[in-house]
């Protein structure tokens, strides 16, 4: 396995708590054991950034301001993240950002100067898998309640949690390591799509 550059999270549901179209900073709220996932990554030297679909915005739930402030929130209490990347377009929009379409971790892993092939995204849902397949990197899903089991079946990689998640990438601590090679993180990401238009 190449070593892991960067890692790219989710936001709702994988990050912080799902608020369904949130606009309200003091409604985010961490996930269990978030910030010390976060810290570990970032003590390995891994860049971290955030993806994310925000369709209450093209919905006129939200306004960009809106999301902008929530986002600021969640890097107050998670961060600072080295990318974030934010889709404020609806389903029928024909967009390349939203997931599961690759264009936001296309875009996040050019401004780490990162090979998408060096990334892992991690995500609670389908098309969080599906963009970072289509993108050439790999993905680790964490399911919620949220999560259909034919999405938790078709992941090519499963963690309990983010702090699991964070260890699966990580491999366990050297001297804790069994005799033989390292382990190898499940990946299927084929062939990235070639880029379209930005
Ligand atoms: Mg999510
Ligand atoms: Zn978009």
């Amino acid at each position: 396995m190449s070593r892991v550059k960067a890692v790219l999270l989710d936001r709702d549901g994988t990050l912080v708590h799902d608020v369904p179209y949130n606009a309200d900073p003091a409604l985010v709220r961490p996930v269990e054991g978030a910030r010390e996932a976060l810290a570990e990554l970032r003590a390995h030297g891994i860049r971290t950034g955030v993806v994310t679909n925000q369709s209450g915005i093209a919905r006129g739930l939200l306004t960009e301001a809106d999301a902008r402030r929530v986002n600021r929130r969640v890097d107050e209490l998670l961060g600072p993240f080295d990318v974030w990347a934010l889709c404020p377009h609806g389903p029928d929009d024909g967009c390349h950002c939203r997931k599961p379409r690759p264009g936001m971790v296309l875009w996040a892993a050019g401004r780490l100067c990162t090979d998408p092939a060096d990334c892992v995204v991690i995500g609670d849902i389908g098309s969080d898998l599906e963009a970072a397949r289509r993108a050439g990197a790999r993905g680790i899903l964490v399911p919620t309640p949220q999560t259909l089991p034919e999405e938790t079946s078709a992941a090519p990689c499963v963690a309990p949690d983010l702090p699991a998640a964070v260890r699966l990438l990580l491999g366990p601590p050297p001297g804790d390591r069994p005799p033989g090679p390292p382990p190898v993180l499940a990946s299927d990401a084929g062939r990235p799509e070639p880029r379209r238009g930005a």
